[in-house]
């Protein structure tokens, strides 16, 4: 029950949404003593391809809560960080416009630590994931367990479709590429159709 009091939890003018070392105000944001606040009432909005923190007027669609389980597609990846895209919020379609952020840190048993940091991601890369923290009106997803992570993706040299290999490699179909991924347990194209099919 607290998580949902938190999701439900707008900001509120004058609270703090970003410093600006890390973005720009935007929409209904303004910049006071080197920090961004919000002028109004609503959700907290990152564009990191533009830099931008923003607020979305609350009547905005609501949240995800903590559990939920959310696919949606790696629209950036800074650091060791991914900003994913939400499409998807328990396998409904979500039109919120919202991005969760996920570690690209998979802490997998059994794998040394040098094998960990070969692990590939790649902007466009569907993803499955669970809520796990809404701190700071961020949505903060976790992909290690064995059924998130990616769910599908195409061939990043050739576009083509890809199937998995085994459970951390996927190959193209067109062109044979193999790559290393954080595989969900059901990855591949079907998996990524039941999703859409079921969302509709
Ligand atoms: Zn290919």
């Amino acid at each position: 029950m607290e998580s949902r009091k938190l999701t439900r939890m707008p900001i509120l003018p004058g609270d703090q949404i970003a410093s600006i070392e890390e973005f720009e105000a935007g929409k209904y944001a303004y910049v006071s003593d080197g920090t961004i606040r919000s002028t109004s009432v609503g959700t907290k909005i990152y564009d990191f391809k533009k830099r931008i923190a923003k607020i979305e007027k609350i009547n905005s669609p609501i949240l995800p809560r903590i559990g939920d389980i959310i696919v949606g597609y790696i629209e950036m990846l800074f650091g060791s960080m991914m900003s994913v895209r939400i499409l998807y919020i328990n396998e409904k379609k979500s039109f919120s416009g919202f991005s969760a952020i996920a570690s690209t840190r998979i802490s997998t048993p059994g794998r040394e630590r040098d094998r960990r940091s070969r692990i590939i991601f790649r902007v466009g890369d569907i993803i499955r994931g669970r809520v796990i923290s809404l701190l700071n009106s961020s949505i903060h997803i976790t992909i290690d367990e064995k059924e998130f992570g990616v769910i599908y993706t195409l061939c990043f040299n050739c576009g083509g479709g890809t199937v998995r290999v085994n459970n951390k490699t996927i190959k193209c179909i067109e062109c044979g590429i193999n790559e290393d991924r954080k595989l969900t347990i059901d990855y591949g194209e079907e998996a990524f159709r039941l999703v859409h099919r079921s969302g509709r």
